[in-house]
């Protein structure tokens, strides 16, 4: 008998879950439309050319040697990491207030970033929107922090509860913690406008509670790094501090190349320099330090000037070709006469469309179309094409008539 026999069968994630009963289901019609993966119009997993070209480079350069990276990873991937998030010009850079560290991924920076505050941290409690990407509450939760939520989603307009989030935020612990999707917010694709990021920046920081940022998607939501790193900007403009998780998961296409980077901005560099030495004793017992591939692919797109052009033309036509998708599905219901309103299709920012279809419909959907999506009725645009988005209006609007 085994001595894991009392071992009782765990659930299948639910994101990645659905891709296991995707690959299960032999219609030649099936769709998953479950991961935050981008596909071609092809449909195809995309390997970016400027990727190929920084390979190539690494590849060609015999002086590359596999030894360990220090635990903090790459230097001057940390420093150009930063550099992209915070902005060239940022002051908070220049006077070396920030410490950034190479982290696996946007999931591992959380990781990292969350044990570092359950450590050092005088509160406890962080605040994630209702609803977030479902990783959220167990990477926090067992990094040692509690977990609440704040009103973020209203299913009756499908967009913003601004009112709600401010209530929820105004009467939050004086230092907790709030986890902010910089932008393209996942699952609902709802993000506030800048003025209502500068009236969440106003009460933040009027009551002094601490900004975490998970940024997986900068460039994917409207196709300008910039423009997607307002939000953080505008928050260590004021001098302020906070955290900020980045992936470069979806924006450089490298998912399992496991690349990200977590950066504490601090009042002062003595103070970033410190908390860079508890980053260390917290990353050395957990992975001892980060893989070096990625991190080398993405320091050679960055600091070459041609490379990161045509790094910011791919990372457009992706983000368009996802915005076509919104509009052609948008169409296809029309021209259906599907009943209710679908202008969020169009609206909503990002990988994802918050479809608002229930449990319900969508297994509907997956039984009768061999569509598969989360069951919260999320739908990955990236996983769409020209060619599939009949066979999904066709399944939404059975779904919903
Ligand atoms: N945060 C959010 C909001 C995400 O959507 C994702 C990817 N699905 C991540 C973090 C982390 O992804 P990764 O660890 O692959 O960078």
């Amino acid at each position: 008998d085994s001595v894991f026999s009392h071992v009782v069968r765990g659930p299948e994630d639910p994101i990645l879950g659905v891709t296991v009963a995707y690959n299960k289901d032999l219609s030649p019609n099936k769709l998953n439309l479950g991961v935050g993966a981008y596909r071609t119009e092809e449909g195809k997993p995309l390997v970016l050319n400027v990727v190929r070209k920084a390979e190539q480079q690494l590849v060609n350069d015999r002086s590359r040697i596999k030894e360990y990276l220090p635990i903090v990873g790459l230097a001057e991937f940390n420093k150009l990491s930063a550099k992209l998030i915070f902005g060239a010009d940022s002051p908070a850079i220049r006077e070396n207030r920030i410490t950034t560290v190479q982290c696996l991924s946007g999931t591992g920076s959380l990781r990292v970033g969350a044990e570092f505050l359950a450590k050092h941290y005088h509160q406890r409690t962080i605040y994630i929107p209702l609803p977030t990407w479902g990783n959220h509450t167990k990477v926090f939760n067992l990094a040692g922090l509690s977990v609440k939520s704040y009103r973020y989603y209203d299913p009756a307009t499908r967009g913003l509860n601004f009112q709600g989030l401010l209530e929820d935020l105004g009467s939050a612990p004086s230092g907790a913690i709030v986890l902010l999707h910089a932008c393209a917010h996942n699952p609902t694709g709802v993000d506030p406008t800048l003025d209502q990021w500068e009236r969440i920046r106003q009460l933040m920081r009027s009551k002094g509670l601490l900004p975490f940022f998970d940024s997986a998607y900068q460039g994917f939501a409207s196709g300008s790094l910039d423009a997607d790193a307002q939000s953080v900007r505008m928050f260590v403009a004021d001098g302020g501090e906070c955290l900020a998780a980045q992936s470069y998961a979806k924006n450089m296409g490298l998912y399992g190349e496991r690349v990200g980077a977590l950066s504490i901005v601090c009042k002062t560099a003595d103070v970033a320099s410190r908390v860079e030495s508890q980053l260390k004793l917290v990353i050395r017992p957990m992975y001892s330090n980060p893989p070096i591939h990625g991190a080398s692919i993405v320091a050679a797109i960055l600091r070459d000037r041609n490379l990161y052009n045509e790094w910011t033309i791919e990372l457009k036509a992706m983000a368009d070709r996802i915005i076509s998708m919104r509009h052609q599905l948008s169409d296809a219901l029309r021209a259906r006469s599907t009943p209710g309103d679908w202008s969020h299709i169009i609206k909503q920012i990002g990988m994802f469309t918050f479809t608002g279809l229930n449990s319900k419909q969508v297994a509907f959907m997956t039984k009768e179309y061999h569509i598969y999506m989360t069951s919260d009725g999320r739908i990955s645009m990236a996983g769409l094409s020209s060619k599939t988005v009949p066979h999904l209006a066709d399944a939404i609007h059975a779904a919903v008539t």
